[in-house]
């Protein structure tokens, strides 16, 4: 039996991930961006130092297991980390910088299920390492509103912005913070308990109604940022007006790893309350994996959701893939070059399908009807003997004969 949190994607829905996944490497293409694949498993240490063990990702939500060699090996929960290791480990710093790369892939979390959350998921990701500018944030974030503009969902979906600072004005603002929570932690969650002693910006992520409610005056990062990141927080708002992408700035986003600073954002499509997305700048994680320190941003998009989001709003209705041409043969004789032609055909970019069961005339052209085919190409004794077949277009029944030859048939179907 399935697993929990696990789905089998059959054909109807493969079209509409083939879909996106072409925009995506359309749009990866237009801006130059690499694509990388690493494994689906890493050491569990990575995790812990990349993500953090603070993180609901790491605490709670890790496929972890000792593999037969005694390792703790971690099914990946997201993918920054193990790209980040990647560029480390096969010395991508000195191969180009700025460096972007994307990925899409699978990734495990064990998660309380909704819609829309499984714990087998995927995401369309893209990593730039090598600029502190603000103009690498506003690129990555041009990269993921294209995807969404060109799948029709921009106005389905809301871009949100904040800053959380650097390390200097983080120093101001967490002692702030925690004086603003000390007489409240008591009504608030066992884990906001621990994130203050550890890590308390994160205290602002916490989904408890309890500790939301006591967090509704709290001072907010924004109001302590150093003139470096107000001005560089500034400049993306600013270059984004300019070039027309919308956004909101939401003063509440902390995002939920550990490695962010400065710039982070969110996707959400806000009459589903679904978040389709997140990234940020994240300019420690290089150094904090081993690698000499590298200012980088990215994002990850919720492949599944994107998916959700088209069905929802009908924007992938017409991804039907048809059959171009059917042939129908009636010979067995006319099989070796029916196949010829019909290979011929495929590598000219026509789809095509012929009889593999020996099926009677009468179930071929059923089965034809099945897959949609625009024509169906008729081969019998007759027509094999007079090197001609019968060219059927499918939606008016109109017939003619044609040569038995790729180019011949090719005309005909066009
Ligand atoms: P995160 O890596 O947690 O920032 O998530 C980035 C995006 O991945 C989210 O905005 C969702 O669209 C998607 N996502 C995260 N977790 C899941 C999940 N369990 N199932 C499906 N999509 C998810």
């Amino acid at each position: 039996m399935k697993q929990k949190g696990t789905r089998d994607i059959l054909f109807d829905e493969m079209k509409i991930w083939q879909y996106v996944e072409e925009n995506i490497r359309k749009i990866c293409k237009e801006y130059n961006i690499n694509e990388i694949r690493t494994p689906l498993f890493e050491a569990t240490e990575l995790y812990a130092r990349g993500v953090g063990d603070e993180t609901d990702i790491v605490n709670k939500e890790m496929y972890t297991f000792n593999d037969k060699g005694g390792r703790s090996i971690t099914l990946r929960p997201e993918l920054t980390a193990g790209v980040v290791r990647a560029y480390i480990e096969n010395g991508l710093a000195s191969t180009m910088s700025p460096l972007k790369l994307w990925y899409v892939g699978n990734m495990y979390r064990y998660e309380k299920m909704q819609k829309g959350r499984y714990r087998e998921f995927a995401q369309f990701g893209m990593e730039l390492f090598g600029s502190n500018s603000y103009l690498a944030d506003v690129e990555t974030i041009c990269v993921s509103y294209e995807l969404f503009k060109r799948l029709g969902l921009q106005d389905k979906v809301e871009l949100s912005l904040n800053s959380i600072g650097c390390d200097k004005c983080r120093k101001e603002y967490i002692e702030k913070l925690r004086e603003y929570v000390k007489p409240r932690l008591n009504n608030m969650c066992d884990n906001c308990k621990t994130r203050y002693e550890k890590n308390p910006m994160r205290i602002l992520d916490c989904k408890e109604e309890c500790c939301k409610k006591e967090l509704e005056n709290v001072p907010m990062i924004t109001d302590y940022l150093c003139d470096e990141c107000k001005s560089d927080f500034e400049n993306v708002c600013k270059l984004l007006d300019e070039i027309s992408i919308p956004y909101v700035v939401d003063k509440k986003i902390v995002r939920g790893l550990d490695y962010y600073n400065k710039t982070v954002y969110e996707y959400t499509a806000k009459d589903l309350g679904l978040a389709a997305g997140g990234g940020g700048r994240y300019d420690k994680l290089v150094e904090v994996l081993g690698g000499n320190s590298t200012p980088a941003v990215g994002f990850g998009l919720g492949m599944d959701r994107i998916i959700i989001l088209l069905k929802e709003y009908g924007l992938c209705n017409n991804l039907t893939s048809n059959v171009d041409v059917y042939f129908a043969i009636i010979d067995d004789k006319a099989y070796a070059k029916a196949i010829e032609i019909v290979t011929k055909l495929r590598s000219l970019g026509i789809v095509v399908e012929y009889d593999i069961c020996k099926r009677s005339f009468k179930s071929q052209l059923k089965y034809a009807d099945k897959l949609n085919a625009n024509f169906v190409c008729i081969i019998g004794e007759d027509e094999l003997k007079n090197d001609e077949c019968i060219i059927k277009k499918m939606s008016d029944g109109s017939q003619q004969t044609v040569k038995l030859d790729e180019k011949d048939i090719f005309e005909s179907i066009k």
